[in-house]
């Protein structure tokens, strides 16, 4: 069930929809967990930039966490800039007209093959670029820890995110100096998991990798750890953390992106219309599942709503869809103890990630504000969207 405090609803029932509305106190308080493990470990804790590069709470972030992680040039550009503390990337390949700047803002550049490694390595050692960059490699331990979500598998057979053992002796066999210039290990193969899954993924990376590990001197676990979730084993990420650090004096870094930001925005949008079909009530939103929640469709999951239950559970049971052309951009069926009415706001939860970073415009819908209310409930309008933003994307 979700819960908000009176003073945060009256301002979440004044804002113009549709808007998301993040929570600043509900990022402090999950920094704040993070920030915890790291004083605990010696632990450097990142942001994953892409589930929320919300940058107007960097520096806040920045309070607690070590720096920012990146999926390219344009993260990469942003965490350093709005940031600046470590700057971390990892691509799946990059572009020669990208190295330059990437290796002048970036502290560790992760690469995803031996052959990116042997392309960019001379330059990124050199300081040409005016710093001298930790190289990284990822690895792929092929141990898949999750069911159901195989689009969110690094692992599943055949995928092309990371090196796995077989490769790597392969590529040192064809040539010595393949893992010339790596100082460290990078793994990401969670998804919202707790840390027995990470524990079973370190077990395989030592026995798979553990024979290169005399040569490096700091390893990365990625991200997909839900630690700010209430069941999340902390103890047990402690653990396994420090076991690294005192068996191989390795430097740990995790990159959470979700767990900084759980739980920690809503999106208010206004019911337009009611219709009837075949005993189904449909509430017509000006918020989409499409345009503004696309892990809903993608993932598939189902977000919480204020007041809202499983379909039948309450007295009225509706299926909330939006405005778009698309028959299937619907949210889900939901019930309430009352009855919604046209003009009414609906307040879901969890949407400060994976929600705006995957924005469109799709049948030219309007991009939600995003604004920010703080722990007094106190609203601040942070960006409103318009026609322009739409335009602007497509010509002059
Ligand atoms: C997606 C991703 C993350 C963050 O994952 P979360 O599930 O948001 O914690 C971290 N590192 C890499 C390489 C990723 O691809």
């Amino acid at each position: 069930m979700m819960e908000i405090s009176d003073k945060k609803l009256y301002s979440l029932l004044m804002a113009e929809t549709p808007c998301y509305v993040i929570d600043s106190e509900k990022i402090e308080d999950n920094c704040k967990k993070l920030a915890d493990i790291a004083g605990k470990t010696g632990a450097k804790i990142l942001l994953a930039e892409k589930a929320f590069s919300f940058y107007p709470l960097y520096p806040l972030i920045g309070k607690y966490l070590a720096g920012t992680t990146a999926s390219g040039l344009y993260e990469a550009k942003l965490g350093a800039e709005e940031m600046g503390k470590e700057t971390h990337i990892f691509s799946p390949a990059y572009k020669e007209k990208d190295m330059p700047f990437i290796s002048k803002i970036c502290d560790h550049i992760i690469f995803n093959s031996t052959a990116q490694l042997k392309k960019y390595r001379d330059y990124c050692l050199s300081g040409k670029s005016g710093r001298i960059n930790k190289l990284g490699l990822r690895i792929n331990p092929e141990l898949s820890t999750q069911e159901g979500h195989a689009i969110y598998d690094p692992c599943a057979p055949g995928s092309r995110l990371g090196v796995t053992s077989e490769r790597l002796a392969s590529d040192i066999e064809a040539d010595r100096d393949s893992l010339d210039g790596v100082t460290g290990f990078h793994f990401h193969t969670l998804c919202e998991q707790g840390a027995e899954p990470l524990y079973e993924t370190v077990e395989a990376v030592e026995m798979k990798f553990g024979r290169y590990f005399k040569h490096l001197d700091w390893i990365n676990f990625g991200g997909g750890h839900h630690i700010t979730r209430k069941d999340y084993n902390v103890d047990l990420l402690i653990q396994i953390i420090n076991y690294f650090r005192d068996k191989y004096k390795f430097e740990v870094y995790i990159e959470p992106g979700e767990a900084v930001a759980l739980d920690a925005g809503y999106l208010v949008t206004t019911v337009l219309d009611k219709t009837e079909n075949n005993g189904i009530t449909n509430l017509i939103l000006d918020a989409s599942a499409a345009c503004h929640m696309p892990d809903v469709l993608e993932m598939p999951y189902r977000p919480p709503i204020l007041d809202g239950m499983e379909p039948g559970k309450g007295k009225y049971t509706y299926r909330l869809g939006s405005c778009t052309c698309l028959a299937g951009d619907v949210i889900g069926d939901y019930s309430f103890d009352r009855e919604i009415n046209i003009g009414d706001k609906l307040i879901f939860g969890d949407m400060a990630i994976y929600s705006f970073v995957k924005n469109n415009t799709f049948n030219g819908m309007p991009l939600p504000d995003i604004d920010v209310i703080d722990g007094d409930g106190k609203l601040t309008v942070n960006k409103k969207f318009g026609y322009e933003d739409f335009k602007m994307r497509l010509g002059k």
